[in-house]
């Protein structure tokens, strides 16, 4: 067994319990200290976020009613550039939940090497239980109370878990009102006629599939008749499913927060696509055997890919599955004492912060593309992002075979050299 990092929560303002994302994102950085030399002086940056915003986010509901929602903005770093990462509305929102993919967006900045900070946004909510005219103004009055923090050169936000091009486009709309202009800059994952850029939809999946078929070309695992489970069907899983199927691998099974579904000789994943599309999840799809959800972790498969939510790869999962290869395309899927297991078992773990970076790296072109006024074709943005991750994950590999550490552990050692070399090259001001 590994030595276990045991994470020591030191902030008054958050109480995390076991398995947190908080908890895992420290346990992660207390794991790349020793490879740091004189950058650890500036290590407790890391360990909490620069500033979080809380907000109310007060809404009239379609029959009269007023109800309120929690809103969180957190910027965890900016010594870089300026904060950069998602919005997610769920029900299970908190403040440290997204401290904690803020503080994964910083890394993952870093470890690709685009000119940003890390933060993240969230409101505590069931979407599925608004109107659209609902969703619109909870929208608008969240983007108004995060208004003083956000900005083209600020923070900007993009689409997370229940967002999508729809909200951004309000969230641009509502900052612009704002400001009596037109700033497209303020979030990237916007429509295509609002500034939007070609190949963001697919970015984030793209992204899985181009680290994912790098690994396994260098574990020798061949993708042709490889199966492959997804959990997650949304944005990410679904383009992921998609990608690997057209290389020839086999989707076996998928599991989202309406059920799982199987068929060992591989699904139909654009009929599956239409399926969760017109019915909002995989249940109920035709073309496959409904599983019972737990049952998804036992599936026998060569390549997994956790695409919903943190937490999901627990000791116990990582002890029994067959995966040789586990593409994180979710944020914080592994928790570190599986981390451990699958580390000892020789499964290759492809990280979050290198794996679902494809989404910030087309977001930063967006953004560019914005600045300019001047918009490329999808061809070329997507060869931009084949070359900026291709080589990101080149030099991270390099890393894990110098140091003979994990991909995970030298990932965060690229990131955080770049981050604290900024801060100490930056000073402390005043
Ligand atoms: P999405 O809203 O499009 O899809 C989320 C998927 O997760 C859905 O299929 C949903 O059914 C499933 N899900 C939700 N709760 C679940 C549960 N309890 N059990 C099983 N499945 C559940 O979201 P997305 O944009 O695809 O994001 C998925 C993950 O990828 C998140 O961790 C997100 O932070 C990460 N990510 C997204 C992007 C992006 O560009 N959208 C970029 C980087 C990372």
């Amino acid at each position: 067994m590994l030595q276990k990092a045991i994470p020591q929560n030191h902030l008054s303002y958050i109480d995390p319990q076991a398995d947190s994302p908080w908890l895992t994102y420290l346990s992660q950085v207390e794991r790349v200290l020793p490879y740091l030399g004189d950058l650890a002086r500036w290590a407790e940056t890391l360990r909490r976020p620069k500033r979080a915003l809380i907000v109310d986010v007060p809404i009239e509901m379609d029959d009269g009613s007023v109800r309120h929602f929690e809103g969180f903005r957190v910027q965890h770093n900016l010594s870089r550039g300026p904060g950069k990462g998602g919005v997610r509305y769920h029900p299970q929102v908190t403040l440290e939940e997204v401290m904690a993919l803020a503080a994964w967006m910083t890394v993952k900045n870093a470890a690709v090497g685009l000119p940003y900070g890390g933060a993240k946004g969230g409101i505590r909510v069931e979407p599925s239980g608004l109107s659209r005219k609902e969703l619109e103004r909870l929208t608008r009055r969240y983007t108004s109370e995060i208004g003083i923090i956000i900005g083209p050169q600020q923070d900007i936000p993009a689409p997370d878990v229940n967002t999508n091009p729809q909200i951004m486009a309000w969230m641009m709309d509502t900052y612009s009102m704002n400001i009596g202009g037109t700033a497209t800059g303020v979030v990237t994952g916007k429509p295509i006629q609002l500034g939007g850029s070609l190949g963001r939809v697919k970015a984030t999946g793209r992204g899985v599939f181009v680290t994912g078929s790098e690994a396994a070309r260098r574990i020798k695992l061949s993708l042709q008749g490889a199966r492959v489970a997804v959990q997650g069907f949304g944005n990410v899983g679904s383009t992921a499913a998609e990608l690997f199927a057209a290389a020839g691998a086999k989707v076996v099974a998928v599991q989202d927060h309406t059920g799982a579904v199987l068929h060992e000789p591989g699904l139909d994943v654009p009929a599956l696509q239409a399926h969760v599309l017109a019915h909002g999840g995989v249940a109920g799809f035709a073309g496959a055997q409904a599983i019972a959800v737990a049952d998804f972790w036992d599936v026998p498969c060569e390549i997994l890919i956790p695409a919903a939510l943190e937490g999901q790869i627990t000791e116990a999962r990582a002890r029994k599955t067959t995966a040789k290869l586990v593409l994180e395309g979710a944020n914080g899927p592994t928790l570190p004492g599986a981390d451990d297991i699958l580390s000892e078992r020789g499964v290759m773990v492809v990280p979050d912060v290198i794996c679902n970076a494809g989404g910030v790296t087309v977001s930063y072109f967006e953004w560019v593309q914005d600045f300019s006024s001047f918009f490329w074709s999808e061809d070329e943005i997507n060869a931009r992002l084949d070359k900026i991750l291709g080589a990101a994950f080149a030099h991270i590999w390099d890393t894990a075979d110098k140091l003979k550490i994990t991909l995970r552990t030298a990932a965060f050692v690229v990131a955080c050299e770049r981050v604290l070399q900024a801060r100490a090259e930056r000073g402390l001001y005043p």
